[in-house]
């Protein structure tokens, strides 16, 4: 058993959840957000508007936490598929940032190299972050040659990219900006709070 234990009565299959408040307190020390005052009004999961896409809606992955149900949490697609829009901190009683939570949760499972559930947002992630880091801004098709070169997605959507070439949507060469030195020194600061543990840290390098 992990996280939360779990017991069951004998002759029975129902199963009982006994909370453990261990991840709870972790993710409310290094976020500050106060997950243990959520008392389950749901409409974090009411506003959200990609909650179709998750396995586990926000509500529930809050509740989780709660329970200390560390695997069921870091194992779900939901952390990753989180637009963090922040529609549910706003409809929050309790002032819940969970796309914060959400952006702890990827970092814990990154620094722990835990399976990432959602593969091609993570490379989609990283294609954009290594864009920017390259040109001090988003490049269309450097970032899609990039993600199609990690997700094996080569022959994905190529009628559409065509299209929008055709249509002059996808400039051909990069816009650089002149502070790149700032972009880079932003960058070595988010690795190295990623490496000292006080960030979540996606960072832009290859994990796999
Ligand atoms: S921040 Fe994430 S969980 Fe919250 S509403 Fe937006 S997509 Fe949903
Ligand atoms: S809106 Fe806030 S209090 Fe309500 S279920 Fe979501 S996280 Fe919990």
């Amino acid at each position: 058993m992990s996280g939360a234990e779990q017991a069951t009565a004998p002759g029975s299959a129902a199963t009982t959840i006994l909370p453990e408040g261990r991840l709870a307190a972790e993710v409310e020390a290094a976020t500050g957000e106060p997950v243990n005052r959520c008392f389950g009004c749901k409409k974090c999961t009411g506003g959200c508007p990609v909650s179709m896409h998750m396995d586990l809606v926000p509500h529930r992955v809050i509740r989780l936490i709660q329970l200390g149900q560390r695997e069921t949490v870091l194992n779900s697609s939901t952390v990753w598929i989180c637009a963090s829009c922040r529609a549910c901190e706003a409809r929050c009683p309790n002032d819940i940032n969970i796309a914060h939570v959400m952006d702890y949760l990827k970092g814990r499972i990154l620094a722990a190299g835990g399976r990432v559930a959602e593969s091609k947002v993570y490379d989609f992630h990283r294609s954009f972050l290594n864009t920017v880091g390259l040109y001090g801004r988003a490049h269309e098709i450097t970032m899609i040659g990039m993600y199609k070169m990690r997700s094996r997605t080569y022959f994905d959507d190529l009628a559409m990219g065509g299209r929008m070439l055709a249509r002059g949507r996808l400039p051909i060469l990069p816009e650089i900006i002149r502070g790149r030195g700032q972009i880079r020194r932003i960058f070595r600061r988010a690795a190295e709070l990623a490496r000292s543990g006080r960030a979540g840290g996606e960072g832009t390098g290859d994990r796999r």
